[in-house]
């Protein structure tokens, strides 16, 4: 049986309807623009999101997002977070002031940890120039600044899906540009800096 159309699943009502619009005619593009769909894993680049192209008994694919609770990564069939992540990825981009400049790796990305970087409420992120391809460039530590993070044993480097895990909100700053660095709290974005000038948060 021949593909029959590409399917994919919202259902958390603070999923904006332009966004899922904007979706479909992209796909509709690709589609009208010769692109032949077809099964995959991981290929399926929506956003940050690396999506998997699951081909269903009725004959479409759908669209599954990762579920952002497992790790090896565990795929769902649902856009939800595929939406709210760019969504607050676009809105924290617009406002830092940095709503042209959106530079999202993807989930699979490397960044580099301090040990303790899941620990305490507070936490730190900076970005640096990747160092290669699959380098976002993203720095995630703790907020102690008795912790040594210039000790490389103190350090290692994991993918922005794991970071993700242990600290869900990272993923509205992923996109923020070379040169910002913040300071989040449970109550989300406390300080924030780009090239060390401070920036209205
Ligand atoms: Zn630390």
């Amino acid at each position: 049986m021949g593909l029959r159309g590409i399917e994919f699943f919202v259902s958390d009502p603070r999923v904006e309807q332009r966004y899922v619009d904007d979706q479909l005619a992209a796909l509709a593009a690709a589609i009208d623009g010769g692109v032949e769909f077809s099964e995959s894993e991981g290929e399926f680049r929506i956003g940050w999101m690396l999506t998997d192209l699951v081909r269903t008994d009725a004959g479409y694919l759908q669209i599954h997002e990762p579920d952002f609770v497992h790790m090896p990564i565990r795929s769902v069939a649902s856009l939800d977070r595929t939406f709210l992540h760019f969504a607050s990825q676009v809105r924290m981009a617009e406002k830092l002031g940095f709503g042209d400049q959106l530079d999202l790796p993807t989930i699979a990305h490397a960044c580099l940890v301090c040990g303790r970087y899941h620990e305490g409420e507070r936490y730190v992120m900076e970005r640096f120039a990747p160092e290669g391809l699959r380098d976002s460039g993203w720095y995630i530590g703790c907020a102690d600044a008795s912790h040594d993070h210039n000790d490389a044993q103190n350090l290692r480097r994991i993918s922005l899906y794991e970071a993700c895990l242990q600290r869900p909100l990272l993923a509205a700053y992923v996109g923020l540009p070379v040169g910002v660095q913040v300071l989040i709290s449970a109550q989300g974005l406390e300080a924030a800096t780009h090239q060390g000038i401070q920036l209205a948060v």
